[in-house]
């Protein structure tokens, strides 16, 4: 596995985020099977609000998250109100978290979250946003990661050191959601 995101496929890209958007994705696509039936993953096509990744073997969805730095105590996502009721669907996403550095690339952690982990209260509700915003009102949310037990955190590298096949070994057993 590649430790680092760095593609010249990004290089046309101005604007960071979508350059970091861009990186992350080939970087899953190419390095991350599927945590449930250890299959590859396949990608959503670019804006669609479900998820970003599935599995064509067992139908899973996995929505990927990266920051720069450090993973933190939480993940700033976006609108509150959209989450709580994708929480409650039937469609609830896996969710992948990568954190890399923002100077040289390389990935430090990389995490699944497995679906029923994510629950309303991991949901931090955000303040409005003030009268003189562009979007006065509007209301997002973070994910709050140390609300999360930590076996619902499976980390696949871990301060960038991969930790699938310690785990598969330790276990004698396939990482099952
Ligand atoms: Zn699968």
């Amino acid at each position: 596995m590649h430790l680092n995101l760095y593609s010249p496929l990004a290089d046309g890209y101005k604007s960071n985020s979508q350059k970091i958007r861009v990186l992350t994705e080939l970087w899953v696509g190419k390095n991350i099977f599927c945590p449930s039936c250890g299959k590859s993953l396949d990608n959503y096509e670019n804006n669609k609000p479900v998820a970003d990744f599935y599995c064509l073997e067992c139908n899973e969805d996995y929505e990927l998250k990266s920051k720069k730095d450090s993973m933190g105590k939480k993940i700033v996502d976006g609108a509150y109100s959209t989450m709580i009721q994708r929480l409650q669907s039937n469609s609830n996403p896996n969710f992948f978290f990568l954190n890399y550095d923002k100077d040289t690339y390389n990935i430090k952690n990389f995490v699944v979250i497995p679906k029923h982990f994510f629950i309303p209260e991991i949901i931090e509700k955000r303040k409005p946003l003030s009268s003189s915003a562009k979007r006065a009102g509007w209301v997002g949310c973070n994910i709050l990661l140390h609300n999360i037990p930590e076996s619902g955190k499976i980390f696949y590298i871990k301060t960038m050191v991969f930790k699938v096949k310690i785990r598969f070994l330790k276990n004698g057993e396939r990482l099952l959601f």
